[in-house]
């Protein structure tokens, strides 16, 4: 399929020139033709397929009929990451169509999105806290909403943004098309699908499998070589794009500040960052000032950066989807990427998951020239924190209670198992204390 048959707008498709696009991805293909005759979509596609452009470009091409000057179309997206990246998708791909998108999160000043409001724009790109706070103060009018996009559904139902969600379609017209996107179909996006979307025509690419494009490998090590073997391996890398994860915000940052003490231009991502920071740190990975960017899943999210060569997994994810999104940042489009995931004797049950996602055995690679058999330090300096001042115990009011029932969640923490158990039994009859979890230990002697 061609471009040229979607029959677009000359304005749009004067955009997907100006975006170097020369032929549809597979979900464009599939889903273009159905949003162009105005049906419900289920999209199941995952990041690095082409999805935004997919609703993207007959949205433009819908909105280039018809009014200007108020919202007519939303997209919904779970992080402000993904939100600015469909916003930019929007304002290359409809750079000569003069219609006005804007987003709308929460972490920034609402005063300037109160005035864009007013303005007139035609497209809203909103996460679901911030757009329910001006629906609240009646700043935003969504009474004339053509188009709902509900995108990376799956993700916004893991950070618990489905109440919110609920509340927003109660306030945009029955009739309307919707058009969701999710990179998985549990139980729970299924009820939503079919509470929302009204005979959908469902397409599907690469069902929760990373791109074909990527070359996945093991590289098995004892959690206390992690940062060493990090090292080593980026010195063998020729790559300019490197996005590494790690299990927890504290270790992204303790990964990124290691990492510039061994002379990388590296930083770190993560959800304690004000929004002026992580947009800093997005804008210069993508430029290239940084080489090396360090995040958490949620920081990540949404993070689109064409050129990512290599995605290291520092910290094995928590779920096979969380591994499929995180690889989703490099073989994107069509480039190649290579997936190093670090794996320790803990992550087994995780490997076969992934292995059973991706249908082959993952290969395991060793570094010759790494030294696995460094034993651990007595205490854990890298990743333990500074004694905390006692704090008084906070408690939510119920105007501060957070939404959703994980709202205001990071990271998880992994549950205790049985050999957790056993060794605090048996360090505690000894007076020496050591916790060690999958992806983290910390040793503290009270009588030391
Ligand atoms: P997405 O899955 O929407 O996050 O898109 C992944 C990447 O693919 C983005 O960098 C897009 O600019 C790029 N892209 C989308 N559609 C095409 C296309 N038809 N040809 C080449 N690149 C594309």
């Amino acid at each position: 399929m061609e471009f040229n048959e979607f029959d677009f707008h000359p304005t749009v498709a004067a955009g997907v020139k100006a975006a170097g696009y020369l032929t549809p991805t597979p979900i464009q293909s599939q889903a273009i033709p159905a949003v162009l005759k105005g049906s419900d979509v289920m999209g199941l596609a995952q990041t690095g397929t082409g999805k935004t452009a997919a609703f993207v470009l007959p949205i433009l091409n819908r909105l280039m009929q018809g009014p200007r000057g108020h919202v007519r179309a939303l997209v919904i997206a779970p992080t402000r990451e993904l939100a600015e990246q469909t916003h930019e998708t929007i304002k290359i791909l409809g750079k000569q169509t003069r219609l006005k998108s804007i987003t709308v999160y929460g972490g920034v000043s609402i005063k300037p999105q109160i005035q864009k409001l007013g303005t007139g724009v035609e497209i809203v790109v909103a996460c679901p806290g911030r757009l329910l706070d001006h629906i609240n103060q009646r700043t935003i009018n969504l009474s004339k909403i053509e188009v709902l996009v509900l995108d990376e559904a799956d993700r916004m139902f893991d950070m618990g943004f489905l109440p919110d969600i609920k509340k927003i379609i109660k306030q945009v017209p029955a009739k309307r098309q919707t058009l969701m996107f999710s990179a998985t179909m549990p139980d729970d996006i299924r009820r939503l699908a079919h509470e929302v979307l009204h005979t959908p025509v469902t397409v599907q690419v690469d069902h929760a499998a990373p791109a074909s494009t990527v070359a996945h490998a093991l590289y098995p090590v004892d959690q206390h070589l992690k940062t060493a073997l990090l090292l080593e391996l980026l010195r063998h890398t020729d790559t300019d794009s490197v996005l590494v994860f790690t299990r927890t915000k504290h270790r992204a940052r303790r990964v990124g500040e290691q990492l510039v003490r061994s002379g990388y231009r590296a930083v770190s991502l993560q959800g304690n960052l004000t929004q002026n920071k992580r947009q800093e740190a997005l804008d210069g990975f993508r430029k290239g000032a940084y080489q090396v960017l360090v995040a958490t899943d949620i920081a990540a999210r949404g993070i689109d950066v064409s050129s990512i060569s290599h995605v290291i997994n520092y910290d094995m994810p928590d779920t096979a989807d969380a591994y499929t999104h995180r690889i989703g940042r490099t073989g994107r489009a069509a480039k190649t990427g290579d997936a190093f995931t670090f794996i320790t004797r803990e992550d087994d049950d995780m490997v076969r998951a992934i292995e059973r996602v991706l249908g082959v055995k993952v290969e395991r690679r060793l570094l010759e020239s790494f030294d696995y058999k460094k034993p651990s330090p007595s205490r854990d300096t890298e990743f333990a924190r500074p004694p905390r001042e006692p704090q008084r115990r906070r408690e939510h009011t119920a105007a501060q209670k957070p939404k959703g029932y994980n709202a205001g969640r990071t990271e998880k923490r992994k549950p205790v198992t049985a050999e957790d158990k056993k060794t605090l039994q048996k360090n505690f009859a000894s007076r020496r204390f050591t916790w060690s979890t999958a992806n983290n230990s910390r040793t503290h002697n009270p009588v030391a």
